[in-house]
């Protein structure tokens, strides 16, 4: 693999070959658990607010890593979950987004 770009659907299926089996059988329940622990991580991290760029980085690659494999277990690809973004707000449509604060996180009108 080269240090350029990579597309969401390239790094989940390197995930799934690194993890998949491990992850499986682990089981999404478990799975989870570790997903949220990276997101304290995360959170801690950024909490620091520590000019640590690096450790910043691998906090953020590891929540991505770690929710790539959740979705590979649930059998979600995420280029395709992710599509939804890529013509701005999917509830507004627009980008950036013209949704309140309020309405951002309400109920998604039916699809
Ligand atoms: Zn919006």
């Amino acid at each position: 693999m080269s240090d350029g770009d990579f597309s969401v659907r390239e790094f989940q299926r390197m995930i799934e070959a690194t993890y998949g089996e491990k992850d499986r059988s682990r089981g999404l329940g478990g799975t989870f658990m570790w997903f949220t622990e990276e997101v304290g991580e995360l959170a801690r991290a950024l909490k620091k607010g520590t000019p640590d760029r690096k450790n910043l980085e691998e906090e953020f690659s590891d929540v991505f890593a770690w929710l790539c494999t959740l979705a590979s277990i649930a059998d979600i690809d995420m280029t395709e979950a992710c599509r939804r973004y890529m013509k701005g707000c999917p509830r507004c449509a627009a980008a950036p987004c013209r949704c309140g604060e309020k309405t951002r996180f309400a109920e998604r009108p039916e699809a």
